[in-house]
């Protein structure tokens, strides 16, 4: 049950397609997801890491995960959006930001996560029950 995903930057320079992993999708609280999206949270869709290609102008900034091990972010040089995140500590598992999909309506959140950091005016928090159809 492969679910190919395509997208890309606002700008058009960085396009990536990868393979649908088959863990959940989420939405992620955390000060880091704050900061990179200028927003509450961050809506994260993982592909299976070896599937995922991704053109060659992508700049990544690497930062301390909670682990002691580096977690990445990807984004566009030129528009900045932001497109992928990955971590050390998840090897086989490239995330890409939901709405950068070309069809972001493929994004179905079966969870939160860092829900504890969300700031008071965020939305409430999607709990495991209910949500997530594939
Ligand atoms: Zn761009
Ligand atoms: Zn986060």
């Amino acid at each position: 049950m492969s679910d190919k995903i395509e997208g890309g930057c606002k700008c058009g320079l960085v396009r990536y397609s990868g393979i649908r992993s088959d863990l959940p999708m989420f939405r992620c609280h955390c000060r880091d997801c704050q900061q990179l999206t200028g927003s509450g949270h961050s809506e994260m869709v993982p592909l299976v890491a070896k599937s995922v290609s991704i053109g060659d102008a992508l700049k990544t900034f690497e930062m301390a995960g909670g682990s002691g091990l580096s977690t990445f972010s990807g984004f566009c040089p030129n528009c900045g959006s932001p497109l992928i995140r990955r971590s050390e500590r998840v090897s086989d598992c490239i995330y890409v930001h939901a709405a950068s999909m070309d069809d972001p309506s493929k994004y179905h959140p079966a969870k939160s996560i860092y829900s504890e950091a969300a700031q008071a005016w965020d939305e409430a928090v999607i709990t495991t029950e209910g949500a997530g159809t594939k």
